[in-house]
């Protein structure tokens, strides 16, 4: 049998930059890491990846880079010299009866037809002035008291009913977190006269070469070998502190998982409330064609039902592109049958009634499938997720990242996990 000081499972940005900020602690006191990423998929970058195909570049989804802590977007800089990076002031809208309001709607009421507006300011006001005691019970609820049912029927709760494809009352109220662009009666009269956007991605950063550039500059630094592709961990003794894959069995002192937590537990036998962890998935279309469409736009949300899509970005807008690259976002429940080939000429002919694809030619294509995409947070998905992490903590298993914390994160959030954890296991170096 092998053995392994440090077992990481996964390598998406979590797995990676856990290695990378580990093997850094271990730089600092002079030593190497005992190391070991195993990795399910043929390549690494998990969400991460981009696919480049008739001189279009496409990501598993528009992945655009924020920001918060300037030493680690230094870090990951650092790491990627050559990387053509552009810092993008974003343009986005939600299409509502044919008009593009800016986002986010609540902000930009005055910007609807006037009955429209005179119906989300009333509803917005008095909700505003009804906020009882207690805090809201759901995600629903929060948003209803928030802002009123003119705002809410005509964006909130579309919108986010067909990106997390379930009831949004079984959401927890913070099921968002900051990704949530909160804004009272206040903020939303004085975006009336002086707008501005302190959304969480109000700039952005973007390679021309796609999100994966920030997978490679993962990949940079990490000790030669540290990586195994296409050997999914396939059970785990949590007793025995021994992980299997189809051709071997490793011993570790630690294992950190990246794996979603729920799947995590399956292969640890790991007793669990499996009902605890629901998730959509997404299903993302990447589109190129022949020649340019609309400019000046980076993405558009479409809370219309009658439409499949909740989201448009245009990756020509980022990069200056000659030639319309979409992506294009649909949210399913988990478990359905999607049908790729119905739903892309589906999406076809809803672009053209849009007026994005205007006459335009497909040149070429790709789709994946996100699968968890956003999970459900409620409060039975806190407790369960709080649970089994302390569990799993007790054996030397640490569960991490977007879907092993089950959570709703950025990369920069991924990154700021890991450098804590490496930081904790310093002492074992
Ligand atoms: C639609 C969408 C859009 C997003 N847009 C942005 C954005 O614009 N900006 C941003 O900062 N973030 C964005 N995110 C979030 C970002 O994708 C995640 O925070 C990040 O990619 C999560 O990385 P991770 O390593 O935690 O998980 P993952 O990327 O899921 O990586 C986990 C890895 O574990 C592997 N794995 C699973 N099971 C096993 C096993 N049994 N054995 C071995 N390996 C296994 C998987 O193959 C995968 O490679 C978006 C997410 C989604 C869904």
């Amino acid at each position: 049998m092998e053995s392994v000081d440090f077992l990481v499972v996964g390598a998406g940005v979590s797995g990676l930059s856990f290695a990378n900020w580990l093997a850094g602690e271990a730089a600092a006191r002079g030593r190497a890491p005992e190391l070991l990423v195993l990795e399910a998929e043929a390549e690494p970058g998990g969400y991460c990846r981009t696919v480049a195909r008739s001189g279009f570049v496409w990501d598993y989804s528009g992945h655009f880079f924020h920001f918060r802590h300037a030493d680690i977007e230094a870090w990951l800089r650092r790491r990627m010299p050559s990387a053509d990076l552009r810092t993008v002031a974003k343009r986005s809208f939600i299409r509502y009866r044919g008009r593009d309001i800016d986002f986010p709607f609540q902000k930009n009421i005055h910007q609807l037809d006037k009955e429209d507006f005179i119906d989300c300011l009333y509803g917005l006001v008095f909700a505003a002035a009804g906020q009882g005691a207690g805090g809201p019970r759901s995600f629903k609820e929060m948003l209803a008291r928030r802002l009123g049912p003119g705002i809410c029927e005509r964006f909130l709760f579309p919108y986010n009913e067909k990106l997390y494809a379930c009831d949004l009352d079984e959401l927890d109220p913070d099921a968002m977190g900051r990704f949530f662009p909160h804004a009272d009666l206040a903020d939303i009269v004085r975006n009336m006269k002086r707008p501005e956007d302190v959304s969480y991605n109000a700039t952005f950063t973007y390679p021309r070469q796609g999100a994966f550039e920030y997978v490679r500059a993962l990949l940079a630094d990490l000790p030669a070998g540290a990586l195994s592709c296409g050997e999914p961990l396939i059970s785990l003794d949590l007793a025995a502190q021994v992980a299997t894959t189809a051709s071997r069995q490793i011993r570790y002192r630690r294992l950190v998982s990246s794996a979603p937590l729920p799947r995590l537990c399956r292969l640890a036998g790991l007793v669990h409330d499996a009902g605890a962890f629901r998730w959509n998935r997404v299903l993302v279309f990447n589109l190129g064609f022949d020649r340019k469409g609309p400019s000046g736009v980076h993405w558009i949300y479409f809370p219309d039902r009658a439409l499949s899509f909740y989201r448009v970005g245009f990756y020509d807008n980022i990069h200056d592109g000659d030639r319309m690259s979409l992506y294009v976002e649909i949210g399913a429940a988990a478990g359905v049958e999607l049908d790729i080939d119905r739903l892309r000429e589906r999406v076809l002919a809803e672009l053209s009634a849009e007026r994005i694809v205007d006459g335009h030619r497909l040149i070429d294509w790709h789709s994946v499938t996100l699968d968890p995409a956003y999970v459900h947070i409620t409060s039975r998905s806190l407790a369960e997720t709080a649970r089994l992490r302390a569990t799993l903590e007790a054996a030397g298993v640490y569960s991490v990242g977007r879907y092993g914390g089950w959570t709703y994160c950025s990369i920069e959030d991924n990154l700021l996990e890991t450098r804590a954890l490496a930081a904790r296991f310093a002492p074992l170096l």
